[in-house]
């Protein structure tokens, strides 16, 4: 598994150099690995090397490996999220990357308050508008926040997207653009339970682009443990 290693050391050394070109602290972006189809003795194998938290998309395999994974590592929930599945990982991930509406957040919240916790969450902005994939759109994102700012056992964090596949990355940059020029527009929101810290941006194949145009989380999966097998 040395090469899991080794591709762990290339992405933060990415991650290094892009942020002293854009002179920003490497230690204010969160790597979060991407684990999903990945047998559980090989993300332990990650951990020991340097992994602290670890990004799923699925609720099924979040329960499955829970128990295998090493104690200590934080888990997110990246993926599409259906409500009656919020409570079985409430008390297992630390962020909900994925929250695309009021009905999900109240679920949330209301699971939250059974397990007299707050759960921190970002919401999913589909910047692209891409009809393939969750989240809403930037238009909605105000009236939603509005209406999330009412609950008490959520706190949103800030926001997540995931761009559409381009071979250049740089063709993905304006979507980018645009996600962070929101992000900086709501920083001034004034709920308690509203703020805009976390910009959580970027996969294997644009995270470089996403942090030059400000995201704070990558969510990197193939540039760590190669690329998935989704047939096993
Ligand atoms: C799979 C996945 C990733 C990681 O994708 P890679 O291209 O393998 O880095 C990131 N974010 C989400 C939401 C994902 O589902």
């Amino acid at each position: 598994m040395e090469h899991i290693r080794e591709n762990l050391e290339d992405v933060k050394s990415n991650i290094n150099s892009v942020c002293s070109k854009i002179g920003k602290n490497a230690d204010d972006v969160l790597l979060v690995a991407v684990s999903k189809t990945i047998d559980e003795e090989i993300v332990n194998k990650s951990i020991e090397y340097g992994v602290t938290d670890i990004g799923e998309n699925k609720v099924q395999e979040i329960t499955r490996k829970f128990e295998n994974i090493k104690a200590g590592v934080k888990w997110h929930l990246i993926g599409h999220l259906q409500r009656n599945k919020v409570k079985y990982i409430i008390d297992k991930v630390c962020m909900i990357h994925s929250v695309d509406s009021f009905r999900l957040a109240e679920e949330i919240d209301k699971k939250a308050k059974d397990h007299d916790l707050v759960m921190d969450i970002l919401i999913q902005v589909n910047v692209a508008m891409e009809e393939s994939k969750f989240g809403i759109g930037l238009g909605d994102l105000d009236g939603l926040l509005e209406e999330i700012s009412t609950l008490k056992n959520v706190r949103v964090m800030g926001l997540m997207t995931i761009a559409p596949f381009e071979l250049n990355p740089e063709d993905v940059r304006k979507y980018f653009k645009k996600l962070k020029n929101k992000f900086d527009s709501l920083s001034t929101m004034e709920y308690d339970n509203i703020r805009m810290k976390y910009l959580s941006m970027g996969m294997t194949n644009d995270y470089m682009v996403a942090i030059e145009e400000g995201a704070n989380i990558v969510r990197v999966g193939t540039g760590i443990y190669g690329a998935r097998n989704y047939n096993k």
